[in-house]
């Protein structure tokens, strides 16, 4: 059926995933970016279709009673999903990269089996603190859940197929791309 290989990648708010998947994803321009559905509002500078395709949670729960979703996970208060038929449009050009929490990331591991799971560590928890509380835009009671949401995370990263700490920005974009290349690339 599909071609492409399938990669997830997971990480806690405030650990650099954003900037790890653009620098991964402009040196392996083959990698597509599945979309995901969200019914939370977009952030200042997210665009419809590119980060998200924002809808309703009348359309959400649709979605979901109609099998579009690969997964779904509810969080945050709000509902995220991976829409299937892009995700299966998009592997048959290539190799696709899931932006997803371990919920969903479990989810798609039983579905497909040969995906692999990659998981972003920040340096230390105290590390991830100071770069959520440097980000400025975020109140006490967010950090705190944030940092309660982030630990529950940490615990999930056994499971994965590799973790990857971004203590070093260059390093750990080597890394991805070198575990992307020995799937991608193998013979
Ligand atoms: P944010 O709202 O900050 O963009 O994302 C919050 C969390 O939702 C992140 O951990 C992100 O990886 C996760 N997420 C984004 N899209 C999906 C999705 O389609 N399914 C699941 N399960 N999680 C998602």
């Amino acid at each position: 059926m599909s071609q492409g290989k399938l990669f997830v990648i997971s990480g806690a708010s405030g650990v650099g995933k954003g900037t790890v998947l653009g620098r991964v994803m402009k040196v392996r321009e083959d990698l597509r970016f599945s979309v995901s559905a969200t019914t939370r509002a977009p952030r200042p500078g997210e665009e419809d279709g590119v980060h998200y395709y924002f809808i309703s949670m009348e359309r959400f729960r649709e979605m979901v009673d109609n099998d579009e979703f690969l997964e779904y996970d509810l969080h945050a208060n709000a509902g995220y999903g991976t829409p299937l038929k892009q995700l299966e449009e998009k592997l048959r050009h290539g190799s696709v990269v899931l932006d997803i929490e371990p919920v969903g990331a479990g989810n798609v591991k039983k579905k497909m089996p040969d995906a692999t799971l990659i998981f972003i560590m920040p340096p230390s928890m105290e590390e991830l603190e100071r770069r959520l509380r440097g980000r400025g835009d975020t109140s006490e009671e967010q950090i705190a859940l944030r940092m309660e949401r982030a630990r529950w995370e940490m615990e999930q990263r056994h499971w994965y197929d590799h973790t990857v700490v971004n203590d070093d920005l260059d390093r750990c974009v080597e890394e991805v791309l070198q575990i992307i290349a020995e799937k991608v690339d193998e013979k």
